[in-house]
């Protein structure tokens, strides 16, 4: 049986009617930049973010470099994020002109370890990105305190943790702001790129919006230099039709989580921990093993779908090398990225497709 990582032709059937006729509506209007669409997919993720404002953008990248933009953030101001995430974060810290300060990981959960972000406190420091990694959201207090202490933004990067919860709290809304990402395989994704900013700071909000449309307010003036990255409007429009599943996909990826800690209990398979302070959304469901290569190869040969977020943390990147820092610097991450091994949780999944996945690791692992 040939079960993949990410079906999202199941996902589509079920849609496909609504997601058609949502395109030729956008079609029919000819308002192929901005408009009703984005301004409603904008007012429905501010609500389940509990933030006052949404600015869509053109992808997850772009709402973290709209945001380091917004938040002034450029030459000789450093940033400290994690070392453990998707190239973007940081990515993004360096395209503006800053220095990307990296922090190691909690082995346990794989996002930030709070405990280590003082230390790389410096004069220069003007934000700290926490990475909501696999769906699970950092932990966001004892950021927070640090940020308050030293006058910190903190920009959330939860591309991967929409509707995520930390105490209760939406993933999102409780930073300075918070980025998501609607690339088609996140948990709510788009049909192709698209991405959004959510914050309760008006300034920044009206900043951004700005921001995205080259800086220019009024038409043909220009107070800041910004770009061109406006969320599109047939994006905006899927995502109206998808959001309203987004509940019900995001429990279907915690039963097949439950399904698989059940089946893996008792074995050699070390299951994902998750903080009793968040509920995550699982955008990947992460086992982790000292053979992951070997285990990894025996995956694919038997038809199932498995991957690396991420192979090589981002301070041992060759793009990186002028930060100076050197293998060992980062010693959890770079272990996590050596056993982390990513499996099926789709929701479209079948029993029969999860034991399938599961009697082929255990029987590697035994
Ligand atoms: C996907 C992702 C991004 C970037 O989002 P895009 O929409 O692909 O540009 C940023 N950060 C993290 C953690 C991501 O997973």
């Amino acid at each position: 049986m040939q079960v993949p990582l990410l079906d999202l032709k199941s996902q589509y059937a079920k849609i496909k009617k609504d997601i058609l006729a949502a395109i030729g509506e956008v079609l029919d209007s000819q308002i192929c930049i901005g408009g009703p669409k984005v301004k409603e997919i904008e007012d429905k993720i501010e609500a389940i973010s509990n933030c006052k404002f949404a600015v869509g953008v053109s992808s997850g990248t772009d709402a973290l470099l709209a945001s380091l933009m917004g938040l002034g953030i450029g030459s000789g101001d450093e940033v400290i994020t994690t070392t453990f995430t998707f190239f973007a974060t940081a990515g993004c810290i360096a395209r503006v002109g800053a220095k990307p300060v990296f922090v190691d990981i909690d082995p346990k959960t794989y996002n930030i370890n709070p405990s280590l972000i003082q230390k790389a406190i410096t004069k220069k420091t003007k934000a700290i990105i926490p990475v909501h990694l696999y769906g699970q959201m950092a932990e966001m207090d004892p950021i927070m305190d640090i940020a308050k202490k030293h006058n910190l933004f903190v920009i959330e990067d939860a591309a991967q943790s929409i509707s995520s919860t930390y105490k209760g709290k939406k993933a999102g809304g409780i930073g300075t702001c918070g980025c998501f990402s609607f690339f088609p395989s996140k948990n709510l994704g788009g049909i192709g790129d698209g991405g959004m900013v959510v914050t309760n700071d008006e300034k920044l909000a009206a900043k951004m919006k700005v921001m995205r449309d080259h800086g220019q307010n009024p038409t043909y003036y220009y107070n800041f230099v910004g770009g061109n990255f406006r969320l599109d409007p047939i994006q905006a429009a899927a995502l109206l039709v998808k959001l309203p599943y987004l509940d019900e996909w995001s429990k279907g990826r915690r039963k097949n989580a439950e399904y698989y800690n059940k089946k893996f209990a008792g074995t050699a398979v070390k299951t994902p921990y998750i903080n009793p302070d968040c509920e995550t959304v699982y955008n990947q469901y992460v086992i982790r093993s000292p053979q992951r290569d070997k285990l990894m190869e025996h995956l694919k040969q038997n038809g199932i779908g498995c991957a690396i977020y991420y192979p090589m943390p981002l301070h041992m990147q060759k793009c990186f090398e002028y930060l100076s820092y050197t293998k060992g610097d980062f010693p959890e991450s770079e272990k996590a990225a050596n056993e982390v091994l990513a499996i099926p949780v789709y929701p479209e999944l079948t029993d029969e497709m999860k034991d399938c996945v599961v009697d082929a690791i255990v029987s590697f692992l035994k």
